[in-house]
């Protein structure tokens, strides 16, 4: 793909348009700002037609096409492996061009719906106890081409255009990359970009209190969901480092006011590890902490990751406790994940280097 080598010997490859917002496609070429509606029109061939190729965009003049070719090219992630599951979920493994790699997952819902499930960050640096990527340690952040890359790339494999739904909840924690991931939303929601309502966006996180509020002025915005799993200061900084820095009190604060802001509920996801946080008090607790607050909770069955330092609980254990939320008042679901027979599953996102394929089997998961 590049023209040029650089000196010493790294090839010297060409800008990737691929990111860039309104702005930024304005500032790239002067033919491009004036007049103006040059750089809206290349900004709806990149992300509307989901075009790679400048020749092609036959609205622009001939000359400035070639010289955008000469100068520039817009470039998607490329896959490098993927894993179908018998349920219809495919784990993609994306290469950057740093040739480092993210998982993307695509995912379909019986109700006939499409979610992506998105990466923000390479690795991740929270330290969640039960959550593979973090076994990997923050690697960087992911710029904005790189987040709608993964979509725009699963679209094309999949024959897939909008409505769907992108959750943030692949690798990464999105609010520590909040820049990157809302130029990324407004390339998404915009109507001249690729069309997808913000409702169907969702961004999870493991509870960074600054991203939520910084979240929470934005309009329009994301909706918002947040890693919960656990009810006590003490259980939750046990399970999830961050807790330390930003404690339920501070956080539940951030998250009543992100939902008084908007008509959306905020999501609260329990991941439920049996005999650590499924007890009748942790619900009780769970009831009482949202009780001020538009929320909903999804009670995931934990996916054992490669130890045994967590066991995943009975369907009659998360049944009893998505019965007694709902008693209480908070609506609750509960979420059986997709893709587990090919570790796509929530927090299971980190593709097992093997030497072959991953083996495709025959044993669906409970449904989902
Ligand atoms: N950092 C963000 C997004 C990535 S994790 C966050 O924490 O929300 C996405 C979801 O997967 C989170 O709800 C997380 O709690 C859940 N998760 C992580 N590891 C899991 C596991 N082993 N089993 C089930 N869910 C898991």
């Amino acid at each position: 793909m590049s023209s040029l080598t650089h000196a010493c010997g790294l090839p010297e490859r060409l800008p990737n348009l691929l990111g860039f917002g309104r702005e930024q496609i304005s500032g790239a070429d002067p033919r491009l700002a004036n007049p103006s509606f040059r750089a809206a029109s290349l900004h709806r061939w990149i992300y509307q037609r989901r075009e790679v190729d400048f020749a092609r965009m036959t609205d622009l003049p001939a000359r400035l096409r070639s010289d955008l070719t000469r100068n520039f090219r817009i470039a998607w992630p490329d896959v490098d492996r993927v894993a179908a599951s018998t349920d219809g979920t495919h784990k993609y493994l994306l290469r950057l061009e740093d040739a480092r790699r993210v998982e993307s997952v695509f995912i379909p819902q019986a109700s006939g719906r499409i979610t992506l499930c998105l990466s923000s960050q390479v690795g991740c640096a929270l330290g969640c106890t039960f959550c593979r990527t973090a076994r990997m340690g923050f690697v960087r952040n992911l710029t904005p081409g790189e987040i709608v890359g993964q979509a725009l790339r699963l679209e094309e494999r999949h024959d897939l255009r909008p409505p769907y739904n992108i959750v943030f909840m692949g690798m990464g924690e999105p609010l520590l990359n909040l820049e990157a991931v809302l130029s990324a939303f407004r390339i998404f929601t915009d109507a001249d970009g690729m069309g997808i309502s913000a409702r169907r966006i969702t961004v999870s996180t493991a509870g960074y209190v600054p991203g939520i509020r910084a979240l929470a002025r934005e309009q329009p915005r994301p909706r918002l969901a947040v890693s919960l799993c656990a009810t006590t200061d003490r259980a939750r900084a046990d399970l999830m480092p961050i807790n330390r820095r930003y404690p339920l009190q501070e956080l539940l604060g951030a998250c009543r006011d992100f939902a008084s802001r908007g008509r959306e509920r905020v999501t609260f996801e329990y991941v439920v590890l049996e005999g650590v946080n499924d007890k009748e008090t942790d619900v009780r607790r769970l009831v009482r902490l949202l009780s001020r607050m538009r929320s909903k909770v999804n009670l995931i069955p934990y996916n054992p990751i490669d130890d045994e330092s967590f066991h995943r609980p009975r369907a009659s254990a998360l049944e009893r406790m998505r019965r007694a939320l709902v008693a209480g008042g908070v609506p609750a679901s509960v979420r059986w994940s997709k893709g587990v027979d090919i570790g796509a599953a929530c927090g299971q996102l980190w593709w097992q280097e093997q030497p072959h394929p991953p083996r495709q089997t025959s044993t669906a998961d409970q449904p989902g």
